[in-house]
């Protein structure tokens, strides 16, 4: 039986109930958010040089982006390295740059054919 209820009983019965009687107790349960989590920022990142070096080889093919979609993807790129901090941007940028070079031939960086050892630019 609930004390609070027990209690109740005791005073309609007319038996002294102390003064600090607790308060009911409820249960309650905390419900953690779960399911969905934001897209981390080193995945964001990934997607974002992609995107850097697509632009890159498209000017190079004579596609000029504009400079307005190149400036907010360029702070884009920062802030997420921010994000994801320097010592694993790095890594991720050059292992990014090395996946597009073998998939697309296309360095990243230049946008050129080639430079799969690097960019001497
Ligand atoms: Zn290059």
């Amino acid at each position: 039986m609930n004390r609070q209820v027990y209690y109740q009983i005791l005073k309609r019965l007319g038996v002294e109930v102390p003064a600090d009687v607790p308060a009911v107790e409820t249960e309650e349960v905390v419900v953690e958010p779960t399911g969905i989590s934001p897209p981390i920022p080193v995945h964001c990142l990934r997607v974002a040089l992609r995107r850097w070096f697509r632009l890159t080889v498209a000017e190079v093919d004579g596609r000029r982006p504009g400079a307005e979609e190149v400036e907010s993807l360029r702070q884009e790129i920062l802030k997420l390295e921010d994000e994801t901090g320097p010592a694993y941007a790095g890594p991720v940028l050059r292992e990014e740059a090395r996946r597009f070079q073998r998939e697309t031939a296309r360095c990243g960086w230049c946008g050129n054919l080639g430079h799969d050892g690097g960019c001497e630019r």
